[in-house]
């Protein structure tokens, strides 16, 4: 056993916040980093999570397109989807994407150590058979599906985020508990691939933390597109092997669903056992390890970022978390995390992006109005055929400062960051749209909707 060499800082995890935070600390004095990663650099997203199912989603994006395609005179079968191909595909952009970051971390001469880390105290590591000392460590292990006490769930073969990417081949029914981010991003992929799919969702609205307006219009869109959606549905038990069935309880009825596969997507976890927390002194709950506002544990010389924190569980807030954890382990002026202005995008179809408040949650301010501008009112949106959505901006009527901004529809995500700079740099909704859009794009809907906005605000 080899004992007590040294660091400037260790971190736990090689994901996204955990390769952030070992440039950043670089970037701001640290000299000898080492980056333990116990499976494969890149972590959640690149590997499981953001990019795989985004290149699933491209896919299917091109399968809904070609519905449209006819319309301008085109033809191309893409009615029978090659699984494989689409699977090599995605592996291809996986590997890439992962060798870029390694390559990345070795031009920064950042030590990867392929291991499992398990604290000892609050600055020392048992890394396989080492013992490794740091000044700083940072904990960014991440987190896994949660998997609900649903009767009878441990007896079947019941697919995760993780696993549904690695199907040989697609089942011919699916059904997917959980109607939020993870579950309807999967609806949007299995149902464009023509996998029969039926979605449940406990609450009474799909995506039940978006805006109620962006929920209903999502609800009737996949009304619209055949996906069959359970709100309000509560599982009672799942059985079954090669067919799933799964009992579900709907305003007071009990019914069964059968489908192929049955894929559990009710959120994700922080991982925090295995970890040793409790030698080191860090203080942690259900929800993850705490934290103060400059992301240091209970233990002094311990930080923690991502997913392994009770923050949103979103690849550029764990980017930014590793990023303020390692300045303020590193620079004398700290640096408090603010996540007021942080985009959240849905890459279901229909594609879902928001910032800040919902109407729902500005209602108990006093001075608030909202429009919602529709997609068929832009240009762009009617010239592409991409004429279903909405724009809806809250704002704070006695400054005209949006308090949230929420859309439905093609490039939803892109859109977004016009309500992201708008409120991050408190411009008004008269400022926006006294600038100008180019015609014809979908950004000149958020003008129209600022525009709109602001006409109400004055009118009142
Ligand atoms: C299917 C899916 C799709 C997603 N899509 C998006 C998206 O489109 N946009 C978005 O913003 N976010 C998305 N996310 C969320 C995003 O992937 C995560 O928020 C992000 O990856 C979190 O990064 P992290 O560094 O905190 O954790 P991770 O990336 O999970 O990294 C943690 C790493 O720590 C390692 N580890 C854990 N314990 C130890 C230990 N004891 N010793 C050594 N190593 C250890 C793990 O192996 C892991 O590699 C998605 C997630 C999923 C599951």
């Amino acid at each position: 056993m080899t004992e007590n060499i040294s660091y400037d800082l260790l971190i736990i995890g090689g994901g996204s916040a955990g390769t952030t935070a070992a440039i950043a600390a670089l970037d701001h004095g640290a000299s000898k980093i080492g980056l333990i990663e116990k499976g494969l650099l890149g972590g959640t997203c690149t590997n499981v999570g953001c990019v795989p199912s985004k290149s699933y989603l491209r896919a299917a994006d091109l399968i809904n397109s070609n519905r449209q395609a006819v319309d301008y005179g085109l033809f191309a079968d893409l009615s029978r989807p090659d699984y494989k191909a689409i699977v090599e595909h995605k592996n291809k952009i996986v590997s890439a994407m992962r060798s870029a970051g390694s390559k990345t971390l070795e031009k920064y001469d950042i030590e990867i150590i392929k291991e499992q880390a398990v604290f000892k105290d609050a600055n020392t590591l048992q890394v396989g058979s080492q013992i490794l000392t740091a000044n700083n460590i940072l904990v960014a292990s991440g987190a896994k599906s949660f998997i609900p006490p649903i009767e009878g769930v441990s007896d079947v073969p019941y697919l995760t985020s993780t696993s549904a990417l690695s199907l040989e081949k697609l089942p011919e029914s699916i059904i997917i508990i959980g109607g939020a981010y993870i579950g309807l991003e999967f609806a949007a992929f299995f149902h464009s691939v023509g996998v029969k799919t039926t979605v449940i969702e406990a609450a009474p609205r799909p995506a039940p933390n978006e805006d109620q307006e962006i929920s209903s219009h999502l609800a009737t869109s996949f009304e619209k597109q055949g996906l069959e959606f359970h709100a309000g549905a509560k599982v009672l038990g799942v059985s079954g092997d090669s067919e799933i069935e799964v009992k579900i309880e709907k305003k007071g009825e009990q019914s069964r669903l059968k489908g192929q596969k049955v894929l559990i997507a009710t959120g994700r976890v922080p991982n925090l056992k295995e970890l040793g927390l409790e030698s080191a002194g860090i203080k942690f709950g259900r929800k993850g390890i705490e934290v103060n506002e400059y992301l240091q544990t209970s233990a002094p010389s311990v930080y923690a970022a991502g997913d392994v924190l009770s923050s949103l569980q979103l690849e550029h807030v764990a980017v930014y978390e590793g990023w303020k954890a390692a300045v303020n382990m590193f620079s004398e002026k700290k640096e408090s995390v603010d996540y007021h202005v942080i985009p959240r995008v849905m890459f279901s179809h229909p594609e879902v992006a928001s910032v800040g408040e919902t109407e729902e949650q500005a209602a108990n301010r006093t001075n608030v109005k909202s429009v919602a501008y529709p997609y068929s009112g832009i240009a762009m949106a009617n010239i592409s055929g991409e004429n279903e959505g909405l724009i809806k901006l809250v704002a704070d009527s006695s400054t005209g400062i949006l308090l949230g901004a929420h859309i439905v529809g093609k490039n939803a995500g892109d859109l977004i960051h016009l309500g992201v700079m708008a409120m991050q740099y408190n411009i008004p909704v008269d400022k926006i749209s006294g600038s100008i859009a180019a015609y014809p794009t979908l950004a000149q809907g958020f003008y129209y909707a600022a525009e709109n906005l602001s006409a109400k605000i004055n009118q009142s």
